[in-house]
């Protein structure tokens, strides 16, 4: 069936870039049950939340219905796995429903996720479950409202299809909004199928690097150096801000790098509670590849492996190729450090740069004494205030005085108020994070039937910096007992 509840989608990609697309539709959905509906995206994306609430809306959100004259597809990527190649991954279980423009004129992929098997589902079963819907949809708020790019998520519908996961579980699709679908694995294809990549290359580029398209197509100051250039120094910064909040991915694979600069495809991701760089939290990372501190080293792998997608658009000359990708990738390093090192002096109330030893010294003493991440930064703040007995709390006067000491140092250095900056670091250090014990209770209850937790952590989650009594015990660390050996699927 088709549906008139969203207005007309647009298709650049697969009018640009067919080859790349397979047009398909989603599988029929027994018992539709909107779950959550974000209002205010469907609002700035020129939607009406009445129309989506209604039964066609719903139709079109789980995939049962097609909008009016859409071309729905699932378009074909490849990738590294865990570091290894795979030639053909594609939309398993997702279907690209088209382009919507906001109101602020930026073009914006509506794509599904669990919508049912496609040509690219090799052993898959093409659907979703209602736990990991739902906690996309959760922690892509919550990226987004930490001021971290992310994808967005506009609805999750219940399919009233039983799943089999470990055992039978609720089915759902989540609708997912985002600047594109591009990723790393989008190049490594195309990179295979040579009349495909330039095309590629400056769709891209026309879509999320515009001020490159004036450059020439070759020779010096060509484009293709300049995007690669780009996309790395975006994904410098996104995985910086990563590490600031204390987000670990999960599964960094090529796939799930986007060329926009977006963080994508939650799935066994989850926020550190004490800092620890060796975290892991998902049960399929045996390795520890994806490990918290291993994120910037990783992406800047993957980052190699785009690159070696442009060689043959930098340079005709495979050598000279080869040093200027490299040049270019190097540039990594020193975006990431910049970035993290001017976020990490604002979570510390200082301006600019931070001494190097005063940050390595601060992380030492939080990973010996386990302290909550999250937290630590609000307790510095209040300490700054005349109360101490947070921070005390968490990191016992003796073993932090001589840090203490070179912090408050280095703030009178800059001779500002006291207050005045923790004001300021209040606005930089959330308060509520999707913390791993609520957002396993809260998934729980909802696969349940109940919805209730998980309307109030996301309420919590999209408001990070607004203190509220009633949310206290959701700024609360996890109990010890949680924490060990916790994992994510
Ligand atoms: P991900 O690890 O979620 O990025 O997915 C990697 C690849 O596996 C992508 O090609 C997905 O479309 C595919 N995939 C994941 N889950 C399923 C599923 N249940 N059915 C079919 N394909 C899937
Ligand atoms: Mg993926
Ligand atoms: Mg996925």
């Amino acid at each position: 069936s088709t549906s008139t509840a969203i207005g007309t989608l647009e298709n650049t990609f697969a009018e640009t870039l067919e080859p790349l697309t397979v047009s398909w539709k989603g599988a029929a959905v027994p018992e539709p049950a909107l779950l959550v509906l974000n209002e205010q995206l469907a609002e700035s994306l020129g939607l009406n939340g009445d129309a989506l609430r209604a039964d066609d809306g719903i139709a079109v959100l789980s995939g049962a219905a097609t909008p009016a004259d859409a071309n729905p597809v699932a378009t074909a990527y490849a990738g590294h796995q865990f570091g290894g190649y795979a030639s053909l991954l594609g939309d398993g279980r997702a279907l690209l429903l088209g382009e919507l423009i906001d109101n602020d004129g930026h073009r914006f992929d509506l794509q599904l996720k669990g919508s049912g098997p496609t040509p690219f589902s090799r052993g898959g079963d093409g659907f979703a479950v209602v736990g990991p819907m739902l906690r996309e949809y959760l922690v892509s708020e919550a990226m987004h409202a930490l001021g971290i790019p992310t994808t967005r998520s506009l609805s999750v519908v219940a399919t009233g299809r039983d799943v089999n996961r470990d055992g039978a579980e609720p089915g759902a699709v989540l609708a997912r909004i985002a600047a594109s679908h591009l990723r790393v694995g989008t190049f490594e294809l195309a990179a295979r199928q040579r009349d495909l990549l330039a095309p590629l290359a400056d769709y891209a580029i026309e879509r999320h690097y515009p001020g490159l398209a004036h450059l020439p197509v070759s020779g010096d100051g060509n484009r293709y150096l300049a995007f690669l250039e780009s996309v790395v120094e975006r994904q410098a910064a996104l995985v910086a801000q990563w590490m600031l909040v204390g987000f670990v991915h999960g599964v960094m694979n090529t796939d799930n790098t986007t060329i926009s600069g977006e963080t994508i495809d939650y799935g066994p991701c989850a926020f550190v509670d004490s800092y620890d760089p060796d975290t892991v939290f998902s049960s399929i990372d045996r390795g520890g590849r994806y490990r918290f501190g291993n994120q910037p080293a990783v992406l800047k792998w993957n980052l190699a492996r785009f690159a070696e997608t442009l060689l043959t658009l930098l340079d005709p000359t495979p050598d000279d190729a080869v040093t200027a990708a490299t040049a270019a990738l190097n540039t990594f390093d020193e975006h990431y450090d910049r970035h993290f090192q001017t976020g990490i002096a604002a979570k510390l109330g200082l301006d600019g740069t931070v001494d190097h030893a005063l940050v390595d010294d601060l992380l030492t003493l939080m990973r010996e004494h386990r302290v909550d991440w999250t937290g630590t930064f609000r307790a510095l703040a209040d300490d700054l205030r005349g109360s101490s007995a947070r921070l005390d709390a968490m990191l016992p006067c003796e073993a932090s005085a001589p840090w203490r000491g070179r912090w408050r140092a280095a703030l009178a250095a800059v001779g500002r108020d006291d207050s005045q900056v923790a004001d300021e670091m209040d606005r930089v250090n959330p308060i509520y994070i999707p913390r791993n014990h609520q957002v396993d209770a809260a998934l729980r209850a909802a696969t349940d039937g109940d919805l209730a937790l998980f309307e109030r952590l996301l309420d919590s989650v999209t408001h990070p910096f607004e203190q509220r009594t009633e949310w206290i015990d959701l700024a609360e660390p996890a109990p010890e007992s949680f924490n060990t050996g916790f994992r994510t699927f």
